[in-house]
């Protein structure tokens, strides 16, 4: 069951409730961690992908908004400022570590275009011999709601799929899938395995997240199901300290796993 110990290529996506406080600027301890943690990781000889949220959480930071816009056209400002600053922010760090980073933006069209769906394997495939860690983000600045995946979740689960990837891991802000809303309820339970997606675990993943983010655990749920399908292992965890991911692939259990 713990394929996790011996899979090479992961992709792991994190969304902006990890990566930035509620003000919408950077955390920067927890990005610090987050890199260090996958910098070892890809030293240790895996091959990471980073899907990355953020762009439009940190963008609105930037700016000084209070709260996340509602608007298309300030939610695409704010992504194509807060692009910049995740880039440069995580650039920086992998430098510290002697890993070469990348960006891949990329919309419905990319996916749904065969060509450009070969494109971009080709590039990611590249970007792999060279050992390059991809850092992968939908492009907001032109997808409109047509095109757009919504939330990274999907967009995770859709890179998992291209890059033939043999494991998902989605750091978040809870610490997996839970029998009942652990806000609302202290004796709710974690659920650890999770070997079929049935209408009792999308009942149980309804609700919404952060108030930066998107998504919230349904969008995640609805990933595992794109991914499992195709045979790739999620799972779902708590990035709070991203150095549970050194104890997930020590082959411990941790958060929520969907099996396949
Ligand atoms: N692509 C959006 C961003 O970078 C995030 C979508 C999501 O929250 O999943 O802000």
């Amino acid at each position: 069951m713990n394929a996790i110990t011996q899979a090479k290529r992961i992709v792991i996506k994190v969304g902006t409730s990890t990566l930035a406080h509620k003000t919408g600027m950077l955390n920067i301890r927890r990005i610090e961690s987050l890199v260090k943690t996958l910098a070892d990781l890809q030293n240790s000889g895996r091959e990471l992908v980073l899907v990355s949220s953020g762009a439009i959480g940190v963008g609105s930071g930037k700016l000084g908004l209070k709260e996340r816009p509602s608007d298309t056209p300030t939610k695409q400002a704010c992504a194509s400022i807060g692009q910049c600053e995740l880039m440069y922010v995580y650039d920086k760090l992998f430098s510290e570590y002697n890993h070469c980073v990348s960006q891949i933006l990329m919309t419905r069209y990319t996916t749904d275009t065969p060509n450009c769906a070969q494109n971009v394997v080709n590039t990611f495939e590249r970007l792999f011999s060279l050992g390059v860690i991809p850092i992968v983000n939908e492009n907001d600045s032109v997808s409109v709601e047509e095109i757009e995946f919504g939330d990274n979740d999907t967009l995770s689960a859709l890179v998992a799929k291209l890059t033939n990837a043999e494991a998902l891991v989605i750091l978040t802000d809870i610490d997996g899938l839970y029998d009942d809303d652990p806000r609302k309820n202290p004796d709710a339970k974690l659920i650890p395995v999770v070997e079929k997606i049935d209408a009792r675990i999308e009942a149980l993943a309804q609700g919404k997240g952060s108030t930066l983010g998107t998504g919230g655990m349904i969008t995640k749920v609805n990933a595992a199901q794109m991914a499992t399908k195709a045979g790739i292992p999620v799972y779902i965890l708590n990035g709070a300290d991203p150095k549970i991911l050194y104890r997930l692939f020590d082959g411990e259990t941790v958060g929520t796993v969907f099996t396949v």
